[in-house]
């Protein structure tokens, strides 16, 4: 069957499920059990039955219609691919929670029945949809997977190893990151805490995996118990020694799908610790009318966002050795720009970028989908090239690369922007007033304690005085060896200021500050930054950036004359730096190409 035909025999078949079951609207999210980022093609049913392969969007089937909620990075790209499915693109408004939810409270009717897998469903999100569709008398079935039903060749669960994320790269061993974290739940009053969320689990066991896309996590739930805890984990998935190390720790294995029978099992007595954002209904539903939860954010979020020192100092190295691969990969699209007998794409960057990374120590892996865009392609915030869709690199203009790796040591994130031929002086001014945001919130000081939002307006100062901005936040938190994107600090104004965003000594952030021209050109310069301790006045302790990233930061692209000289001398110290890091780790063109692009300005 052609795939113009696939998509509506299987929503077919989902209806007469629907009709099995009483059901009147199917909801079907982009989530798993673990509420993560990048799913395992076991959860990917929105995309079976849908066709949409983006990274974020919710279906809805009711028994006359579909209808596909996206974020407006990906409207053109539900709309070619949904073409002729039947299924109609809802574009998401930026700011509203559930928008298909609004549209099931508009549509249907009272004692119509909304259907959700209640195991890919957050408890938060739950509440929510409850509040706005009870309210109307819309009821809610949670307890079924109409996939199962429908889902015939489902790809089985993942079953890639787990292995020890061990010394000298893991810092605190697992049984004092375990003995913290019971602190912390003694501190709240409870005596056990459920675990669901995979970075959570892979920081505080000090355990990775490959089980995901560009985040080194395996599928896994975990209780933990004022003694003990247990790791729920596929069998076969953990080797024998490691199992036994882990025992001695204090750490149990169970088999993956015995995560709800545990907490079933938990006395009436039990406090249990539970975070509403991070788990889901249905493990929610299988404890005990008894147990008394404490809800509360995991406190494993903010222990594994302030890195150690120890942390810290391997990723300085891992930084180093992404920086020579860029050196490497920078020499070699110079070169490759100047040769009228090569051809170079947006596709080419990729692989290219990712074979000079491969040739690092200790890299494992991208941490995410590179975006290479040349000109209008670079406006597009999320772009991403395909075999289908993608430009060739050639003519005037400029190049945007925001690509990234995962290293034993580290994670890193980076975008630069090169120019293609000679920069024209408003691709320069514009260059230059987003290389001034980036000089100004990374050699801002802070006090301790600030909500990270509160810091987006200083990268933003140099494009508001002229009228300019752009669409995203400015910075996210970064994982160590785990996810590119994690909390809970954001220096975004369009995230809530709330109390756990505060900055503490030892996070890691991105610093984005960018401007799209579209269907013109687009600039970002990203940076990772580390906070640490700046000085403790009367005033009390303040805090500072620490830049770790080390690249050059394209001298050709600036604006001189538009710099004070504070700026230049940021730059240019920068620069020595790289250079200095970088040297020892290079030869060749690429030595070559870190002499000339690190030359002061
Ligand atoms: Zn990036
Ligand atoms: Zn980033």
């Amino acid at each position: 069957m052609s795939d113009s035909k696939m998509i509506p025999a299987r929503l077919a078949q989902l209806r007469l499920a629907m009709q099995r079951h009483g059901i009147d609207a199917w909801i079907v999210p982009s989530a798993d059990p673990h509420l993560s980022e990048y799913l395992p093609e076991h959860w990917q049913g929105r995309q079976w039955l849908s066709g949409f392969t983006g990274s974020a969007g919710t279906l809805v089937v009711t028994a006359d219609w579909a209808g596909l909620w996206t974020d407006s990075r990906y409207w053109k790209q539900a709309e070619t691919e949904l073409e002729g499915s039947g299924i109609a693109v809802m574009r998401m408004p930026a700011g509203v929670a559930l928008p298909h939810v609004e549209w099931l409270a508009d549509n249907l009717r009272s004692r119509q029945t909304v259907g959700i897998d209640g195991a890919v469903l957050s408890l938060f999100a739950a509440r929510l949809m409850t509040q706005r569709l009870t309210g109307l008398g819309i009821l809610l079935n949670t307890n079924t997977d109409l996939l199962l039903e429908v889902w015939h060749d489902r790809p089985p669960l993942p079953t890639a190893p787990v292995y020890e994320h061990a010394a000298p790269y893991a810092g605190l061993s697992r049984r004092d990151k375990l003995a913290a974290l019971r602190d912390a739940m003694r501190a709240d009053g409870a005596d056990w805490h459920l675990l669901s969320t995979l970075d959570d689990i892979a920081y505080l066991f000090n355990l990775r995996g490959s089980d995901v896309n560009f985040n080194p996590f395996f599928i896994a739930h975990a209780l933990i118990g004022p003694r003990r805890s247990t790791l729920f984990v596929a069998e076969g998935k953990v080797p024998t020694s490691l199992r036994e190390a882990l025992a001695a720790d204090g750490v149990d294995l169970a088999p993956y799908g015995q995560a709800a029978q545990a907490l079933a099992a938990l006395q009436p007595e039990a406090v249990l610790l539970a975070d509403p954002r991070r788990i889901t209904l249905a493990l929610w539903q299988a404890k005990h009318d008894g147990v008394r939860v404490v809800e509360a954010a995991n406190p494993t979020i903010l222990a594994k966002a302030k890195k150690s020192e120890s942390d810290v100092a391997h990723i300085r190295a891992a930084m180093a050795e992404d920086g020579a691969a860029l050196c490497e990969f920078f020499a070699w699209l110079e070169h490759a720009l100047a040769d009228p007998a090569q051809r170079v794409t947006e596709l080419t960057v990729e692989e290219r970028i990712t074979a000079a990374r491969a040739r690092r120590h200790g890299f494992v892996c991208p941490s995410f989908d590179t975006i290479a865009g040349f000109n209008a392609n670079g406006a597009m915030p999320h772009y991403r090239a395909t075999k289908a869709v993608h430009a060739t690199i050639a003519g005037q203009g400029l190049l945007l690369i925001d690509s990234g790796g995962q290293y034993y040591g580290g994670t890193t994130d980076i975008t630069r922007v090169v120019p293609v031929g000679e920069p024209t002086a408003e691709q320069r001014r514009d260059f230059t007033l987003v290389l001034k945001g980036l000089i100004a919130l990374s050699s801002a000081r802070f006090p301790r304690g600030i909500r990270a939002a509160m810091l987006d307006a200083i990268a933003r100062t140099p494009l508001w005085v002229e009228g300019l901005d752009y669409g995203h936040g400015t910075g996210h938190g970064v994982g160590y060896f785990l996810g590119v994107h994690e909390g809970p600090q954001s220096i975004s104004y369009y995230a809530a200021a709330e109390p756990q965003t505060a900055m503490e000594s030892g996070m890691i952030t991105s610093v984005e500050p960018s401007l799209y021209r579209e269907g013109k050109w687009g600039i970002r310069i990203e940076n990772l930054v580390v906070n640490r301790p700046a000085e403790t006045t009367a005033f009390g302790e303040f805090l500072h950036f620490e830049t770790l990233t080390l690249c050059p930061i394209d001298t050709r692209c600036v604006d001189a004359a538009l710099l004070r000289p504070d700026e230049i001398g940021w730059l240019n110290g920068y620069h020595a730096i790289v250079r200095e890091r970088l040297l020892p780790l290079v030869d060749g063109a690429a030595r070559e190409w870190l002499l000339v692009r690190t030359e002061p300005i």
